[in-house]
C-alpha cells in the first residue's frame, strides 16, 4: 500500500521524501539542557513545535514508522555529543521512558522504544506505568507527581540515560529515576526530543 501512496515529509507534509531537507536540518539541532523540576539533568532537542512536533505526532498517532530511523540517527548523534561534552559515558544504557500497556496495544508497540532500537546503542526497555495509575490528564503538576508510579520490570546495566519524546512536568521521568535508583542503578539524566 505504501508503494502506491506518495511519500510526504513527516514534518511539513511536502511531497517527495520522508523528511524534507528543511525539516531534516531542524531535527539535527544539538541537545540543550532545559529546566525541568527533577533532580537530574534533562537535555532536549527542541521546544514542542514545528517539525519536531509534527514528526512526533506522525510516529505516535499516525503510526508512521518510516521516520523512526531518522529520529534514531539524531538521538545517536545527540548522545555522541553528550559523550564528547563529558556529560554521559560512551557505554551508557538507554532506558526508554515508561508507557501504559493500553497505549502500547493501541499503537502496536512503543515509538520511543523503536527509535532507541535503531540507535544500535545498548537499550533496555524495563519500565512500565502500572494500569492502576490514574490518568494524568487534568491533574496539576503536584498531583501528577504524587500519583505517578513506575514499575521496574528488570534491572538494566548502570549507568543509564532515560529517553522520552516530550517532557512536560517531568513527573514520569522523576518516578522512573526513583524506581531505577531503588534498584541501585545510576541515572545520568534524560534526553528528550522536545520540551513543552
Ligand atoms: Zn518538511
Amino acid at each position: 500500500m505504501e508503494l502506491l501512496l506518495p511519500v510526504t515529509c513527516a514534518g511539513c507534509g511536502a511531497p517527495g521524501s520522508v523528511l524534507c531537507p528543511r525539516c531534516g536540518t531542524a531535527w539535527r539541532a544539538t541537545p540543550q539542557r532545559v529546566s525541568v523540576d527533577v533532580d537530574f539533568p534533562v537535555w532536549s532537542l527542541s521546544p514542542y513545535n514545528g517539525p519536531h512536533r509534527s514528526v512526533l505526532i506522525a510516529m505516535k498517532e499516525r503510526g508512521r514508522r518510516d521516520v523512526v530511523a531518522h529520529v534514531g540517527a539524531v538521538i545517536r548523534a545527540s548522545i555522541s555529543h553528550l559523550v564528547a561534552r563529558g556529560e554521559v559515558e560512551h557505554d551508557i544504557t538507554l532506558v526508554p521512558a515508561p508507557t501504559r500497556e493500553r497505549s502500547r496495544r493501541r499503537r502496536g508497540g512503543d515509538p520511543v522504544e523503536r527509535v532507541c532500537a535503531t540507535t544500535r546503542l545498548s537499550t533496555h526497555p524495563c519500565l512500565r506505568i502500572p494500569s492502576r495509575t490514574p490518568d494524568s490528564v487534568g491533574l496539576g503538576a503536584e498531583e501528577r507527581r504524587r500519583s505517578m508510579r513506575v514499575d521496574l520490570l528488570r534491572v538494566p546495566p548502570s549507568p543509564v540515560l532515560l529517553i522520552d519524546d516530550v517532557v512536560t512536568t517531568g513527573a514520569t521521568l522523576q518516578a522512573s529515576a526513583n524506581s531505577l535508583r531503588t534498584a541501585g542503578v545510576l541515572v545520568r539524566g534524560a534526553l528528550t526530543y522536545c520540551h513543552a
